[in-house]
């Protein structure tokens, strides 16, 4: 059931429909700070169960990380209990794709490789979901050239095929969640910027924003590389790396395929639904001025020279293994910068010494952003414990103090 779900079966539509019990909700003022495609599901499921939402943002729909992600949408992680939270977010995605007109592309993954060490990857990467229902199917030269005939892979070493995979326009389905959110009566607040929470004793009070303060009852703070800021507002200190990735964007092309590629040399693509072709590679970057700074600190690209060399270094690469898209102009570079915890896993739930204050950071909140907001809609509005969370949960950061009473 659970593998006809995933790969789009009409029951998984019809589940987001129904309606559910929140008896408490109606009496909670939820502020959620941050309005990336994590913040923005949080308070869209908040919103449906009947919370009074406010959402803070202090620029606008999608404009951190979420604007600069590669979003795909995938379970590949060698952690297993990590791999079944995302496998769970797959099936969310599905749910929630027609009913709230994401527009998602479901069109699979391919990895392939050229050379002898990068088979060995693929045949990690493809034994990832050897245990679970979701299998993945290997290639060879004459079944991936089938797959797809837009494709020219040259020399394989090794292939593979996952059907559950999926992508979508992150800025877009964002827009949709802010919508959708509103629709369900959630004041949505941009530019509006998080300075200062207010307590009384253990207890939240009010949030201090640049607008006004406002009372709320709880708090979810999403708020993706400044999520340690806000965090200390509530004296709870969590550290990030520092995680830059760069992304080109091509010119509108006609449309090619609906998967996305992981080829030789460390080189990922895809098509947008609206044509563009976004891929990046794994380069080292140049060690110039400009890239000492920014593998210190998150500043935008300064310079349009050195943006429009990477750019068409990468898409001289992806029209390598995609000749339609050779000789295609450059749109844009992206500079992004990942909000990942220390440990490389989410970082989710109510904050051991705040008991009003929730935390949902992660990489890969694209992939996880469905179920980050349905599990978050559960423990704040039942003030329950989901068990799928525990691994995941901001006590495992050791420097934390109790809050001032
Ligand atoms: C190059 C790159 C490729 C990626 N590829 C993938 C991928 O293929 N698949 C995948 O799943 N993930 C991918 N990711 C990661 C993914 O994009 C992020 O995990 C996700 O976008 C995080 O979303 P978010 O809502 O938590 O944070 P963000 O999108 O960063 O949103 C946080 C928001 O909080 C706001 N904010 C901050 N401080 C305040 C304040 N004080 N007051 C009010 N608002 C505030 C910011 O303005 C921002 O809009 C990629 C990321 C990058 C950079």
């Amino acid at each position: 059931m659970r593998r006809r779900e995933l790969l789009g079966g009409a029951a998984a539509v019809a589940a987001w429909g129904a309606t559910r019990s929140f008896a408490r909700a109606r009496a909670l003022r939820v502020g959620v700070v941050g309005g990336g495609i994590v913040g923005a599901s949080i308070a869209l499921h908040l919103a449906r169960a009947g919370a009074k939402v406010t959402l803070f943002e202090k620029a606008g729909p999608a404009q951190g990380a979420t604007q600069n992600s590669f979003a795909w949408v995938n379970a590949f992680v060698p952690d297993t209990h990590y791999r079944s939270l995302r496998i769970e977010s797959l099936l969310a995605y599905r749910e929630l794709d027609r009913p709230l007109g994401l527009l998602m592309t479901w069109g699979g993954y391919v990895n392939w490789g050229a050379t002898a060490a990068e088979a060995r990857t693929v045949q990690e990467n493809a034994a990832q979901l050897a245990d679970t229902p979701y299998a993945v199917r290997t290639l060879n030269a004459a079944e991936l050239a089938m797959l797809n005939p837009a494709l020219s892979p040259g020399e394989m070493s090794a292939a593979f095929f996952s059907a559950v995979d999926g992508h979508l326009d992150p800025v877009f389905v964002t827009r949709q969640f802010f919508a959708h959110a509103a629709a369900a009566g959630a004041a949505l607040k941009f530019p509006c910027e998080v300075q200062g929470l207010t307590f009384r004793g253990a207890r939240l009070a009010a949030v201090r924003t640049s607008r006004g303060e406002v009372a709320v009852d709880r708090l979810v703070v999403a708020a993706g590389v400044d999520t340690p800021r806000i965090l200390a507002m509530a004296d709870f200190a969590l550290a990030l790396k520092h995680a830059p990735g760069i992304l080109a964007h091509s010119l509108p092309l006609a449309p090619l395929t609906p998967t996305i590629y992981d080829g030789p040399g460390g080189l990922s693509f895809k098509q947008m639904m609206d044509g563009s072709v976004v891929g990046t590679d794994a380069a080292e970057p140049p060690d110039t001025p400009v890239h000492q700074a920014i593998r210190k600190q998150a500043i935008p690209f300064p310079d349009e020279a050195l943006r429009a060399q990477h750019g068409n270094r990468i898409l001289s690469k992806i029209g390598v293994y995609l000749p339609a898209a050779r000789g295609v102009g450059l749109q844009r570079l992206t500079l992004g910068f990942r909000p990942i915890p220390t440990d490389e896993m989410p970082v989710v739930g109510v904050l051991p010494n705040a008991p009003d204050v929730h935390v949902a950071v992660t990489h890969s909140g694209v992939t996880l952003a469905p179920i980050l907001g349905r599990l978050t809609r559960d423990e704040v509005l039942r003030g329950s414990r989901a068990d799928i969370l525990e691994p995941y949960r901001p006590e495992r950061f050791s420097a934390v103090r109790p809050h001032p009473a």
